[in-house]
């Protein structure tokens, strides 16, 4: 017999932008919603990207059916590579979404043990105890789906990421008449994307990019046109390739994401293009400068990315200068906007002419602002609520505007991650939590603990002293005098005081234990610590990172 109640476990993306991964169980099997990553801060020295913790998945994991993929972000889609080598069970998805993913997986070797099984728009699937519909909705990636699950207990919607355009690029629009129809159905509970909840209003269509974009190129017919965006935002890559035809110029792509994924999207008709219309990076400068447009990627000021290249004159077979015209056909995602100013810095020091959303409507976001938030509120009328997709001041955003549209607050969930909560056909109630903290990769070396990156923060921030001295035991003196050396303090003359000061204050320590009859070698070097920690502390006020090596004879 079916269980009256389904459990959700979520897994990161509440209370961060990143990370997205839930999973659903029912009757004790599991289908895991989306698995993502998250990019670093500046402080999180050495690492690469951050995870979910998939601890509580893989001790499940012959419990878990599928892993259902809504789009083909890497927030949603990144940690897969990690997944599948512990969990390896079907990942669904439409077929830019897998195709992504696949890409991925391949260049992590782990593409070849994976089922990929490919969803149509509207398709429904049996999956794990679960019936999942995928419906279409309009992001700033094309083919992205929400998800209407029939459980024990009603109908659960996952919104994906969406919003509400009218005038989509490829005319795919959300499916409001579906949604209706599901909201008449019944719906037990709605996940919905939070992003945009603190943005009153309606977000603009994706189509006003291309009238921007179309404008800044005609006031510009003798410049080079340098566009950067998102490598997977196939819309706006087709609306830049179509304003660079109408003018006549020839499209170079730029950054190995951007060939690959426009190469994907050519191949699954999502992107029109005619071999004529592109022109290789190598062979740009045998054509003037209005007789080309170049697409890249780094509009993140991603380190490594084909922008931040440019920027600092170190890209293969492109300079920009005086006669290009660069725009970031972007938003800074909160956390970049340090690396997007030293990009447009660097930019703007070579001569080049640098535009980007503040200054002109080129980019558009792919989330939902309140209006269209309300939309799908109505159209669903959920019976419970839970936002999910954003940082914490978006969820409460979002959780104050379904109360506004009458929803109890008894049927509102705020929800971190690690948290699970239980839905039955009379509400839902909190029912644990689980471990979710951060999982750190660092990615030359693999995971990386809390503790080694305290280590790097206190070393980048302090810098480190290491004291060395050399004792003999019968004797009961320093044999070896003390020797301390700094890395990350000052220079010249003031370094050279702390350090004699130091000095001082470790000989005297060791001095005095030995003096008391202390000879253990661990006890020694504690000692040393403990007074080069105390005077640094007094005097500097600084607590750097202190490394003992008190050897006893
Ligand atoms: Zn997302
Ligand atoms: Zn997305």
């Amino acid at each position: 017999m079916a269980s009256s109640r389904v459990r959700v476990t979520f897994l990161g993306g509440l209370g961060e932008i990143g990370r997205n991964c839930l999973a659903l169980e029912q009757d004790g099997r599991i289908v895991v919603i989306d698995a993502g990553l998250m990019f670093p801060e500046p402080t999180m020295y050495g690492v690469d990207l951050i995870l979910p913790d998939f601890r509580w998945l893989i001790e499940r994991r012959d419990r878990v059916d599928g892993i259902v993929l809504t789009h083909g972000h890497e927030d949603h889609t990144g940690a897969l590579r990690y997944l599948v080598k512990d969990v390896n069970v079907p990942i669904y998805g439409s077929a830019l979404t897998l195709g992504f993913a696949r890409h991925r997986l391949t260049e992590a070797k782990v593409a070849a043990k994976c089922t990929f099984i490919e969803v149509a728009d509207g398709e429904r699937r049996r999956i794990g105890p679960f019936e999942f519909e995928f419906i279409p909705v309009t992001h700033s990636v094309p083919s992205a789906h929400a998800l209407a699950v029939r459980t024990s207990v009603g109908v659960v919607v996952h919104s994906g990421d969406f919003k509400l355009d009218q005038t989509p690029i490829d005319n795919r629009r959300t499916d409001l008449a579906r949604l209706g129809a599901i909201g008449d159905e019944g719906v037990a509970l709605l996940l919905c994307d939070s992003t945009n909840a603190e943005e009153p209003g309606f977000t603009n269509s994706e189509r006003s990019v291309g009238g921007a974009l179309r404008r800044l190129f005609l006031e510009r017919p003798e410049r080079r046109m340098v566009v950067a965006c998102f490598a997977s935002h196939i819309h706006r890559v087709q609306q830049i390739m179509d304003v660079a035809r109408e003018q006549g110029r020839k499209v170079a792509l730029m950054g190995r994401s951007m060939e690959a994924n426009v190469k994907l999207a050519r191949k699954l008709h999502l992107l029109h293009a005619d071999a004529a219309d592109f022109i290789d990076l190598e062979t740009v400068d045998r054509y003037e400068p209005g007789e080309v447009c170049v697409i890249c990627t780094g509009s993140q000021g991603e380190p490594m990315a084909a922008l931040t290249k440019l920027s600092r004159g170190d890209a293969r077979f492109l300079r920009v200068g005086a006669d290009d015209t660069v725009i970031l056909s972007s938003h800074p995602i909160p956390g970049n906007e340090w690396s997007v100013g030293r990009v447009i810095d660097d930019l703007h020091r070579a001569g080049t002419e640098v535009i980007d959303s503040s200054q002109e409507p080129v980019h558009a976001s792919g989330h939902a602002r309140q209006g269209e938030l309300r939309t799908f509120h109505q159209l669903l009328r959920p019976r419970n609520f839970v936002p999910v997709h954003g940082e914490y001041r978006h969820l409460v955003h979002h959780a104050e505007l379904a109360r506004s549209m009458g929803l109890s607050a008894k049927h509102i969930l705020l929800c971190e991650d690690g948290d699970q909560i239980e839905v039955r056909t009379d509400g839902i109630r909190r029912a644990g939590q689980v471990p979710a903290g951060l999982h750190y990769i660092d990615g030359s070396a693999g995971d990386l603990d809390e503790r080694p990156l305290e280590e790097r923060r206190m070393l980048a921030e302090f810098g480190v002293l290491l004291l060395s001295a050399g004792v003999d035991a019968e004797l009961g003196r320093i044999v070896q005098p003390v020797r301390v050396v700094a890395r990350g303090w000052f220079d010249g003359e003031s370094d050279r005081q702390l350090i004699a000061t130091v000095t001082d204050a470790v000989r005297s320590a060791i001095d005095e234990a030995l003096a008391d009859g202390e000879r253990d070698e661990t006890a020694l070097n504690k000692a040393a610590q403990r007074a080069a920690g105390r005077l640094l502390g007094q005097r500097f006020r600084r607590q750097p990172v202190l490394m003992t090596a008190v050897v006893v004879y």
